[in-house]
């Protein structure tokens, strides 16, 4: 089994830790209803994607 064989300094881990964040949620307003929807899919307001009904809405 792999052991660690020196251990690793507070500076060295928090080095490492400063790159663990939380990136914003991204996302797009749709074009017809201007609904936040996310990128890539079917609005899901009104069901459209790229000018045309999609999902039917009732
Ligand atoms: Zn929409």
């Amino acid at each position: 089994m792999g052991v660690p064989q020196h251990r690793r300094s507070k500076s060295r881990n928090r080095q490492r830790r400063a790159q663990q964040k939380l990136e914003m949620v991204s996302f797009a307003s749709c074009p017809k209803c201007q609904e936040p929807k996310m990128p890539h899919r079917v609005c899901s307001s009104c069901g459209y994607y790229r000018d045309r009904e999609v999902v039917k809405q009732d």
